[in-house]
């Protein structure tokens, strides 16, 4: 029987990575015994890399189904500056390349193909894909963007219906669907649609750890913050607006204050569209302000901030829009403005809409993107709660959870309000009141004489902004309500009259901008942060020269390792986690270079790299690495896997995958202090019926009560009594 325990050296191989995601290794082996597999992962949670390790480890050849030709081009990119055999078909290419292209296939040459739907099942694809199954094999079909197969997704695209083909034609080779769709119905869609056959589904929690939310109160200070958050993260940014106008307008406000942008909408020529968007990928540009037309297939990973300059439409389309930063799990950034002219704008299209069923839900998709950005929940709980996922909240990473908000009893500021709206003859909207109630001088007061109503001026003490503020929860809570006709005219209903008559309190949890403090940085910090522009200065240099994205060389995350660890030989390089054996050789020299020139000219004493990680060099060496060595220890003074987690800021799977390992190398784990003895005697049970094959059948039949962690540990120990 096949092991994996070798897997991590591969992973690092051909991708230098030293650790799977959560849920890779799981759905890798499952691929490896060419099982129908679904998998729905968010937005980067690594979904490609589930096909792309095992199409590397199987004989032949695997079909990779890609809908846009962005998309397939960028990935083929990718892996080939991994040095892996990977092409395309498309209608981008000649012919005479299409036949040069399908003869290296032929020859065995290829390990991974991407070719569209509509291609792939045509009439003459079908019969050169014979030729190739019989010739090389087929390893399996991977359908990427599977969605696309449901009417009920957001992308449907009827040309993927057609893929059911692949299952009639090849009935004996695995099919591999993935997603980043969340709902049951597309789910299911998938499953029948593409005639998958007792498919393992893996789904994924939709949370994203690495993304930071926050709402922020769009004032006038608006633009300013925008610029300090832009000019702050000093990396790629995203800002979606509503309109046109609006994208036009902030892009060039932002050109005119030295901001290197540029904008993305359905009014601009297709050419200049591909060009605005080619610039920002290969980051010649930093700043794309776009329409929501903007994103879809864009893979660039090391976006760092999105900004919704206004509310977003439902809380899917904020999902997934404010889910294209931080793709490569590095932390970033997800700001949006909340106005209250936005609700109006929106309002105002739905009311457009002759469709009442979609007037309705476009009301209900308003409503909740609203309680989103007026909650004082956890970012995360309101959202994910959304996907049906719970989450306990206490995320730590969105503002509701680092700022949390003062609720505040402004029980008498509402009762200044609301009897000031009823000394206004409810006949006038939030903006008169406010200027009533702060002793305003205008015409409209003049001419109305409001100026001698007993609350003009009463509300001096608090700013146009609070007084909206409160205005809008009032609203929000219904303790008033609005006309419909545009206007907006504030009307009294019967719990405004409690709020009066002191029946009943009024709580608003208080916005306040907040920002983080920012910490005196330390002069080693300075230095790594002054090398990261160094490198990415290099890295982009390279990438001009090869006509690709810079990303393609190496991830952000990879850069800032080598700024933070300064690697000055080859071999210190080769540890880093993003530099595989290809990218090794490639750039290997010319990165090194610049770090030991960086280390001169600053007078860097040279310190060792105290964590090494798995190297491609220990393919069949029984001895632990590094960081298992640094795991053991932990477990030896007795922490349990979640302190060691904590400990060493790494996932517990991680810790639990280390302690399996280093069980099966021999090290003393006292496998007693991790997992219940009737456990283990169970699991070994079944071991010894079910044989070594992966965890998820094993977890079947166990059940519930057992977990992938108890399975995994006690399968290290029963391995190495297998090997003795
Ligand atoms: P998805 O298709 O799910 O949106 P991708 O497959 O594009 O996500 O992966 C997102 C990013 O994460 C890519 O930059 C990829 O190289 C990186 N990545 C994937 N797996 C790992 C891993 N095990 N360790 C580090 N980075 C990874
Ligand atoms: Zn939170």
């Amino acid at each position: 029987m096949l092991q994996y325990s070798n897997l991590e050296t591969t992973l690092k191989y051909y991708f230098g990575y030293d650790n799977f995601r959560l849920g890779q290794r799981e759905i890798i082996e499952e691929a490896l015994q060419n099982k129908d597999l679904m998998v729905v992962m968010p937005t980067g949670g690594g979904k490609s890399l589930c096909f792309q390790l095992p199409a590397l480890m199987k004989k032949g050849v695997t079909i990779v189904v890609s809908p846009l030709i962005a998309l397939m081009q960028d990935q083929v990119e990718t892996l080939r500056k991994n040095g892996i055999a990977a092409t395309f078909l498309n209608s981008s290419l000649n012919s005479y390349q299409v036949r040069s292209r399908e003869q290296a296939i032929l020859e065995g040459k290829v390990k991974l193909v991407y070719v569209a739907p509509e291609r792939l099942v045509s009439e003459r694809f079908l019969p050169f894909l014979d030729l190739v199954n019989h010739q090389v094999g087929i390893a399996g079909f991977a359908i990427d963007e599977a969605h696309c197969v449901s009417e009920w997704g957001h992308d449907f695209r009827p040309e993927y219906r057609q893929l059911i083909t692949l299952r009639q034609r090849y009935s004996g080779i695995p099919l591999f669907a993935l997603t980043a769709t969340a709902t049951d119905r597309v789910r299911a869609d998938i499953i029948e649609q593409l005639g998958l056959q007792e498919p393992s589904i893996h789904i994924a929690s939709f949370n994203r750890q690495n993304l930071y939310y926050e709402v922020r109160p769009k004032t006038k200070t608006v633009y300013a913050e925008v610029l300090e958050l832009i000019r702050e993260s000093e990396a790629s940014t995203i800002i979606y607006c509503l309109t046109r106008k609006q994208v036009d307008e902030l892009t060039f406000k932002l050109q005119h204050d030295k901001i290197s942008a540029l904008a993305y909408h359905a009014g601009l020529s297709d050419e200049e569209r591909t060009n605005n968007q080619t610039r920002f990928i290969r980051d010649d540009v930093r700043v794309m302000v776009a329409t929501v037309a903007f994103g879809m297939g864009i893979d660039k990973p090391d976006v760092r901030l999105v900004i919704h300059y206004n509310l977003p439409r439902n809380i899917e389309g904020y999902y997934q829009e404010s889910g294209r930063a931080g793709r490569d799990g590095e932390p970033s950034r997800c700001t949006m403005f909340f106005g209250v002219g936005d609700i109006k704008t929106i309002e105002w299209s739905i009311n457009q809409k002759t469709d009442s069923q979609e007037q309705l839900i476009a009301k209900q998709q308003l409503r909740q993107v609203i309680d989103f950005a007026e909650g004082t929940d956890c970012r995360r709980t309101i959202q994910l709660g959304y996907f049906g996922e719970r989450f306990l909240g206490n995320c730590g990473n969105c503002d509701n959870c680092r700022y949390p908000k003062p609720v505040q009893d402004w029980t008498v500021e509402a009762m200044k309000f609301l009897s000031c709206v009823a000394r206004c003859k409810e006949k006038f909207g939030m903006g008169h009141i406010i200027d009533v109630l702060r002793g305003g001088k205008t015409e409209k007061i003049k001419l109305y004489k409001h100026d001698t109503l007993s609350t003009y001026g009463i509300g001096k003490d608090k700013s146009l902004d609070e007084w909206r503020m409160l205005g809008r929860s009032l609203l929000h809570q219904g303790l008033v309500e609005q006309s419909s006709d545009g206007y907006g005219v504030l009307k009294l209903n019967s719990l405004s009259w409690e709020v009066m008559r002191r029946q009943r309190n009024v709580s608003v949890a208080v916005l306040t901008v907040q920002r983080e403090n920012v910490k005196e940085k330390s002069q080693k910090a300075v230095a790594a942060e002054m090398l990261l522009q160094r490198l990415r200065g290099l890295r982009k240099s390279l990438a001009d020269e090869q006509k690709i994205a810079p990303y393609a060389i190496f991830a952000d995350s990879s850069l800032k390792l080598m700024s933070q660890s300064l690697p000055r030989t080859k071999a210190d390089f080769a540890k880093l986690s993003g530099v595989g054996k290809h990218k090794l050789t490639e750039y290997g020299d010319r990165f090194v270079a610049e770090i030991q020139a960086f280390c001169r000219e600053n007078n860097i004493p040279e310190t060792k790299i105290i964590e090494t990680k798995t190297q491609f060099t220990t393919v069949s060496d029984d001895s632990p690495s590094t960081t298992e060595l640094v795991t053991l220890q932990l477990h030896k003074q007795g922490l349990s896997i979640g302190e060691i987690a904590q400990e060493r800021n790494l996932r517990s799977t991680t810790i639990i995958r280390h302690l399996s390992d280093l069980i099966e190398k021999d090290q003393s784990i006292d496998i007693n202090q991790l997992v219940d003895l009737e456990k283990q005697k169970k699991i070994r049970q079944v071991l010894d019926i079910l044989g070594d094959i992966s965890l998820t059948p094993i977890k079947e039949y166990l059940g519930d009560d057992y977990s992938f962690d108890d399975i995994r540990l006690v399968r290290g120990i029963w391995r190495k009594k297998g090997k003795k």
